[in-house]
Protein backbone atom coordinates (compact mmCIF):
# COMPACT_ATOMS: atom_id res chain seq x y z
CA UNK A 1 0.00 0.00 0.00
CA UNK A 2 1.48 3.31 -1.13
CA UNK A 3 0.99 5.96 1.34
CA UNK A 4 0.55 9.76 -0.59
CA UNK A 5 1.91 12.77 0.87
CA UNK A 6 -1.06 14.89 1.03
CA UNK A 7 -4.79 13.57 1.97
CA UNK A 8 -8.57 15.33 2.35
CA UNK A 9 -10.06 16.24 5.91
CA UNK A 10 -12.82 17.89 7.58
CA UNK A 11 -11.18 20.40 9.53
CA UNK A 12 -12.28 22.52 12.62
CA UNK A 13 -10.64 26.13 12.99
CA UNK A 14 -12.96 27.70 15.10
CA UNK A 15 -15.54 26.78 17.38
CA UNK A 16 -19.09 27.17 15.44
CA UNK A 17 -18.52 27.36 12.24
CA UNK A 18 -18.21 24.56 9.60
CA UNK A 19 -15.83 22.41 8.85
CA UNK A 20 -13.48 23.24 6.29
CA UNK A 21 -12.65 20.49 3.05
CA UNK A 22 -8.96 20.90 2.99
CA UNK A 23 -5.97 19.21 1.38
CA UNK A 24 -2.94 18.38 4.04
CA UNK A 25 -0.15 16.55 4.83
CA UNK A 26 -0.50 12.99 5.60
CA UNK A 27 0.57 12.29 9.35
CA UNK A 28 4.11 10.27 10.41
CA UNK A 29 3.41 8.22 13.09
CA UNK A 30 4.91 8.74 16.11
CA UNK A 31 7.44 5.59 17.50
CA UNK A 32 4.53 4.34 19.17
CA UNK A 33 1.82 4.85 16.76
CA UNK A 34 0.08 3.63 13.71
CA UNK A 35 -0.94 5.32 10.62
CA UNK A 36 -4.72 4.82 9.79
CA UNK A 37 -5.81 4.50 6.24
CA UNK A 38 -9.35 5.53 7.19
CA UNK A 39 -12.32 3.44 5.89
CA UNK A 40 -14.73 5.00 7.54
CA UNK A 41 -15.55 7.30 11.01
CA UNK A 42 -18.86 7.85 12.96
CA UNK A 43 -20.45 10.89 13.37
CA UNK A 44 -21.63 11.11 17.48
CA UNK A 45 -23.07 14.19 18.98
CA UNK A 46 -19.75 14.74 20.71
CA UNK A 47 -18.62 15.94 17.79
CA UNK A 48 -21.29 18.50 17.62
CA UNK A 49 -20.44 19.49 21.23
CA UNK A 50 -16.62 20.29 19.94
CA UNK A 51 -18.13 22.04 17.38
CA UNK A 52 -20.17 24.25 19.16
CA UNK A 53 -17.35 25.01 21.78
CA UNK A 54 -19.25 22.81 24.81
CA UNK A 55 -16.61 20.99 24.59
CA UNK A 56 -14.23 23.96 25.25
CA UNK A 57 -10.49 23.13 24.71
CA UNK A 58 -10.05 21.33 21.34
CA UNK A 59 -6.76 21.10 19.88
CA UNK A 60 -7.17 23.87 17.46
CA UNK A 61 -7.40 23.37 14.23
CA UNK A 62 -8.67 19.64 14.94
CA UNK A 63 -9.64 16.85 12.39
CA UNK A 64 -13.13 15.53 14.10
CA UNK A 65 -14.00 11.97 14.19
CA UNK A 66 -13.69 9.15 17.01
CA UNK A 67 -15.24 6.55 15.70
CA UNK A 68 -12.63 5.31 13.27
CA UNK A 69 -12.49 1.90 11.46
CA UNK A 70 -9.26 1.72 9.10
CA UNK A 71 -6.58 -0.14 7.84
CA UNK A 72 -2.64 -0.05 9.03
CA UNK A 73 -0.75 1.19 6.61
CA UNK A 74 2.48 2.32 8.95
CA UNK A 75 4.24 1.87 12.08
CA UNK A 76 6.28 3.26 14.36
CA UNK A 77 9.02 1.60 14.92
CA UNK A 78 8.26 0.58 18.55
CA UNK A 79 5.33 -0.59 17.69
CA UNK A 80 4.61 -4.27 18.73
CA UNK A 81 0.70 -5.10 18.75
CA UNK A 82 -0.03 -4.41 15.06
CA UNK A 83 1.23 -4.70 11.78
CA UNK A 84 0.21 -3.36 8.67
CA UNK A 85 -3.06 -4.58 6.71
CA UNK A 86 -4.78 -4.70 9.93
CA UNK A 87 -8.14 -3.73 10.44
CA UNK A 88 -8.16 -1.70 14.06
CA UNK A 89 -10.95 0.34 15.21
CA UNK A 90 -9.82 3.67 17.50
CA UNK A 91 -12.04 5.31 19.85
CA UNK A 92 -12.67 8.47 22.06
CA UNK A 93 -9.95 7.30 24.56
CA UNK A 94 -6.52 7.90 22.22
CA UNK A 95 -3.88 7.98 25.41
CA UNK A 96 -3.31 7.91 29.12
CA UNK A 97 -0.40 8.84 31.22
CA UNK A 98 -0.28 5.45 33.28
CA UNK A 99 0.50 6.57 35.70
CA UNK A 100 -1.98 8.90 37.97
CA UNK A 101 -4.20 7.86 40.91
CA UNK A 102 -6.45 7.48 38.59
CA UNK A 103 -5.01 5.37 36.15
CA UNK A 104 -3.22 3.48 38.67
CA UNK A 105 -6.59 1.74 40.66
CA UNK A 106 -8.09 1.42 37.08
CA UNK A 107 -10.02 4.44 35.72
CA UNK A 108 -8.10 5.06 32.86
CA UNK A 109 -11.12 6.86 31.57
CA UNK A 110 -11.03 9.54 34.35
CA UNK A 111 -7.46 10.23 33.71
CA UNK A 112 -5.85 13.31 34.37
CA UNK A 113 -3.60 13.62 31.06
CA UNK A 114 -6.05 12.06 28.84
CA UNK A 115 -5.83 12.46 25.20
CA UNK A 116 -8.74 12.27 22.94
CA UNK A 117 -9.54 11.68 19.40
CA UNK A 118 -10.95 14.36 17.33
CA UNK A 119 -10.52 16.67 20.39
CA UNK A 120 -7.54 17.12 21.83
CA UNK A 121 -5.37 14.86 18.78
CA UNK A 122 -6.72 14.57 15.43
CA UNK A 123 -9.93 12.23 14.55
CA UNK A 124 -10.97 10.47 11.58
CA UNK A 125 -12.70 12.82 9.51
CA UNK A 126 -10.08 12.57 7.18
CA UNK A 127 -8.18 9.91 4.77
CA UNK A 128 -5.79 8.80 7.36
CA UNK A 129 -5.14 9.18 10.82
CA UNK A 130 -2.73 8.48 13.54
CA UNK A 131 -3.39 5.85 16.57
CA UNK A 132 -1.70 5.00 19.52
CA UNK A 133 -1.18 1.40 19.17
CA UNK A 134 -1.95 0.38 23.16
CA UNK A 135 -5.45 2.44 22.02
CA UNK A 136 -5.91 0.66 18.86
CA UNK A 137 -8.98 -2.64 18.97
CA UNK A 138 -8.92 -5.37 16.41
CA UNK A 139 -12.25 -5.49 15.24
CA UNK A 140 -14.95 -8.55 14.77
CA UNK A 141 -15.13 -10.36 11.35
CA UNK A 142 -18.80 -10.36 9.96
CA UNK A 143 -18.76 -6.61 9.74
CA UNK A 144 -18.83 -3.99 7.05
CA UNK A 145 -16.11 -0.86 8.01
CA UNK A 146 -19.15 1.44 7.97
CA UNK A 147 -21.14 -1.06 10.63
CA UNK A 148 -18.38 -0.97 13.06
CA UNK A 149 -17.98 2.88 13.10
CA UNK A 150 -20.43 2.98 15.59
CA UNK A 151 -19.14 0.33 18.22
CA UNK A 152 -16.49 2.76 19.08
CA UNK A 153 -17.98 5.70 20.47
CA UNK A 154 -21.92 5.64 20.78
CA UNK A 155 -21.11 1.54 21.42
CA UNK A 156 -18.81 2.21 23.90
CA UNK A 157 -20.07 4.81 25.90
CA UNK A 158 -23.35 2.70 25.58
CA UNK A 159 -21.95 0.24 26.87
CA UNK A 160 -20.37 1.57 29.86
CA UNK A 161 -23.59 3.40 30.72
CA UNK A 162 -25.68 0.02 30.88
CA UNK A 163 -22.61 -1.51 33.14
CA UNK A 164 -23.18 1.06 35.49
CA UNK A 165 -27.10 0.10 35.59
CA UNK A 166 -25.57 -2.92 37.49
CA UNK A 167 -25.88 -6.76 37.01
CA UNK A 168 -29.38 -6.68 39.44
CA UNK A 169 -31.39 -4.13 36.89
CA UNK A 170 -33.98 -5.99 34.88
CA UNK A 171 -36.15 -3.43 33.44
CA UNK A 172 -34.28 -0.79 31.96
CA UNK A 173 -35.10 2.40 30.76
CA UNK A 174 -33.58 4.44 27.88
CA UNK A 175 -34.48 7.62 27.32
CA UNK A 176 -33.13 9.29 23.56
CA UNK A 177 -33.22 6.79 20.85
CA UNK A 178 -30.00 7.08 18.79
CA UNK A 179 -27.27 5.49 18.16
CA UNK A 180 -25.94 4.53 21.24
CA UNK A 181 -29.26 2.76 22.50
CA UNK A 182 -29.52 1.36 19.23
CA UNK A 183 -27.02 -1.04 20.07
CA UNK A 184 -26.82 -1.47 23.59
CA UNK A 185 -30.76 -2.15 23.76
CA UNK A 186 -29.56 -5.52 21.48
CA UNK A 187 -27.06 -6.24 23.99
CA UNK A 188 -29.81 -5.86 26.78
CA UNK A 189 -32.59 -7.92 25.02
CA UNK A 190 -29.85 -10.52 24.05
CA UNK A 191 -29.03 -11.02 27.88
CA UNK A 192 -32.38 -10.93 29.00
CA UNK A 193 -33.44 -7.66 30.41
CA UNK A 194 -36.57 -5.40 29.69
CA UNK A 195 -35.98 -2.26 27.74
CA UNK A 196 -38.56 0.56 28.02
CA UNK A 197 -37.70 3.21 25.48
CA UNK A 198 -38.27 6.77 26.03
CA UNK A 199 -38.53 9.39 22.84
CA UNK A 200 -39.36 12.97 22.30
CA UNK A 201 -43.13 13.89 22.12
CA UNK A 202 -44.22 12.80 19.02
CA UNK A 203 -41.59 10.64 17.52
CA UNK A 204 -43.53 8.32 16.89
CA UNK A 205 -40.68 6.49 14.16
CA UNK A 206 -38.48 6.68 16.86
CA UNK A 207 -40.93 4.30 19.12
CA UNK A 208 -41.41 2.00 16.43
CA UNK A 209 -37.76 1.59 15.99
CA UNK A 210 -37.13 1.04 19.82
CA UNK A 211 -40.06 -1.71 19.29
CA UNK A 212 -38.65 -3.50 16.24
CA UNK A 213 -35.31 -3.92 18.48
CA UNK A 214 -37.05 -5.41 21.19
CA UNK A 215 -38.01 -2.63 23.14
CA UNK A 216 -41.20 -4.16 25.32
CA UNK A 217 -42.72 -0.85 25.85
CA UNK A 218 -41.97 2.70 23.81
CA UNK A 219 -43.36 6.09 24.42
CA UNK A 220 -42.99 9.69 25.23
CA UNK A 221 -40.02 10.95 27.28
CA UNK A 222 -42.98 12.73 30.52
CA UNK A 223 -44.52 9.44 30.40
CA UNK A 224 -44.89 6.83 33.12
CA UNK A 225 -44.11 3.46 32.08
CA UNK A 226 -46.58 0.50 32.94
CA UNK A 227 -43.94 -0.95 35.75
CA UNK A 228 -41.35 0.94 37.60
CA UNK A 229 -37.84 0.75 36.27
CA UNK A 230 -34.23 -0.66 37.99
CA UNK A 231 -32.25 1.52 35.85
CA UNK A 232 -32.49 4.32 33.48
CA UNK A 233 -29.95 4.95 30.90
CA UNK A 234 -29.67 8.91 29.80
CA UNK A 235 -28.51 9.51 25.95
CA UNK A 236 -30.16 12.72 25.09
CA UNK A 237 -28.12 16.20 26.17
CA UNK A 238 -31.48 17.16 28.91
CA UNK A 239 -31.32 17.50 31.87
CA UNK A 240 -34.55 17.60 32.72
CA UNK A 241 -34.85 13.71 31.43
CA UNK A 242 -33.18 13.11 34.83
CA UNK A 243 -35.94 14.38 36.23
CA UNK A 244 -38.17 12.22 34.35
CA UNK A 245 -36.27 9.30 34.79
CA UNK A 246 -36.28 9.45 38.76
CA UNK A 247 -40.32 9.48 38.87
CA UNK A 248 -40.23 5.95 36.56
CA UNK A 249 -37.52 4.02 38.88
CA UNK A 250 -38.64 2.32 41.50
CA UNK A 251 -36.58 2.16 44.83
CA UNK A 252 -32.83 1.67 44.33
CA UNK A 253 -33.29 2.80 40.92
CA UNK A 254 -30.25 3.87 39.02
CA UNK A 255 -30.12 7.14 36.50
CA UNK A 256 -26.30 7.11 34.40
CA UNK A 257 -26.27 9.67 32.34
CA UNK A 258 -24.03 8.71 29.21
CA UNK A 259 -23.94 12.20 27.58
CA UNK A 260 -20.54 13.98 27.99
CA UNK A 261 -22.54 17.48 28.43
CA UNK A 262 -26.03 17.93 29.31
CA UNK A 263 -28.82 20.69 29.89
CA UNK A 264 -29.15 21.81 33.00
CA UNK A 265 -31.47 19.90 35.57
CA UNK A 266 -34.06 21.42 36.72
CA UNK A 267 -35.07 21.63 40.56
CA UNK A 268 -36.87 18.41 42.23
CA UNK A 269 -38.28 17.23 45.73
CA UNK A 270 -36.02 15.02 47.69
CA UNK A 271 -38.74 12.68 47.68
CA UNK A 272 -38.31 11.67 44.39
CA UNK A 273 -34.21 10.99 45.32
CA UNK A 274 -35.38 9.13 48.33
CA UNK A 275 -35.26 5.45 48.77
CA UNK A 276 -31.77 4.55 47.75
CA UNK A 277 -32.13 5.76 43.97
CA UNK A 278 -28.60 6.94 42.56
CA UNK A 279 -27.77 9.50 39.69
CA UNK A 280 -24.67 9.23 37.97
CA UNK A 281 -22.75 10.26 34.75
CA UNK A 282 -19.99 7.75 32.99
CA UNK A 283 -16.87 9.69 31.67
CA UNK A 284 -15.15 8.73 28.39
CA UNK A 285 -14.35 4.41 28.09
CA UNK A 286 -12.25 1.89 29.61
CA UNK A 287 -9.92 -0.52 26.84
CA UNK A 288 -12.02 -3.12 29.07
CA UNK A 289 -15.11 -1.51 27.87
CA UNK A 290 -13.94 -1.37 24.56
CA UNK A 291 -12.29 -5.08 24.68
CA UNK A 292 -15.65 -7.00 26.25
CA UNK A 293 -17.93 -5.32 24.01
CA UNK A 294 -16.15 -5.67 20.84
CA UNK A 295 -15.92 -9.57 22.02
CA UNK A 296 -19.93 -9.38 22.70
CA UNK A 297 -20.89 -7.91 19.74
CA UNK A 298 -20.98 -10.96 17.39
CA UNK A 299 -22.20 -12.76 19.88
CA UNK A 300 -25.79 -10.88 19.86
CA UNK A 301 -25.24 -10.41 16.83
CA UNK A 302 -25.11 -6.52 17.07
CA UNK A 303 -26.41 -5.21 13.91
CA UNK A 304 -26.21 -1.37 13.85
CA UNK A 305 -28.36 0.78 11.69
CA UNK A 306 -26.05 3.05 9.88
CA UNK A 307 -26.46 6.18 7.25
CA UNK A 308 -24.19 6.77 4.83
CA UNK A 309 -22.07 9.78 4.14
CA UNK A 310 -19.35 11.17 2.16
CA UNK A 311 -16.26 12.53 3.69
CA UNK A 312 -16.94 16.09 2.11
CA UNK A 313 -20.65 15.60 3.24
CA UNK A 314 -19.75 15.88 6.96
CA UNK A 315 -21.36 19.23 7.74
CA UNK A 316 -24.42 17.84 6.07
CA UNK A 317 -24.44 14.48 8.48
CA UNK A 318 -23.88 16.81 11.53
CA UNK A 319 -26.53 19.26 10.82
CA UNK A 320 -28.92 16.27 10.53
CA UNK A 321 -27.53 14.54 14.00
CA UNK A 322 -28.38 18.05 15.73
CA UNK A 323 -31.74 17.61 13.99
CA UNK A 324 -32.70 14.42 15.13
CA UNK A 325 -32.70 13.25 11.96
CA UNK A 326 -30.52 10.20 12.11
CA UNK A 327 -32.08 6.67 12.23
CA UNK A 328 -29.58 4.76 14.11
CA UNK A 329 -26.04 5.97 13.50
CA UNK A 330 -24.59 8.62 10.62
CA UNK A 331 -21.12 7.52 9.49
CA UNK A 332 -19.03 9.20 6.93
CA UNK A 333 -17.62 6.58 4.43
CA UNK A 334 -14.33 7.16 2.86
CA UNK A 335 -13.85 6.43 -1.33
CA UNK A 336 -11.19 3.76 -1.30
CA UNK A 337 -9.07 4.32 -4.76
CA UNK A 338 -6.51 1.98 -3.83
CA UNK A 339 -7.44 -1.13 -2.23
ZN1 LIG B 1 -3.66 8.75 34.24
ZN1 LIG C 1 -18.82 9.93 20.47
Amino acid sequence: MTVPDTMRAMVLEAARQPLRYMQMAVPEPGPAQVLIRVRACGVCRTDLHVLDGDLSEPKLPVILGHEIVGVIVGTGAEVRSFAVGERVGVPWLASTDGSCRYCRRGQENLCDKALFTGYTVDGGFAEYALAHENYCFRLPEGYADAELAPLLCAGLIGYRTYRMAGEHAERIGIYGFGAAAHIIAQVAVHQGKRIYAFTRPGDVAGQAFARRLGAVWAGESGERPPEGLDAALIFAPAGRLIVDALRATCKGGVIVCGGIHMSDIPAFPYRLLWEERVIRSVANLTRQDAEELLSIAPQVPIKTHVQAFALEEANEALRRLRAGAIEGAAVLVMAQTDD
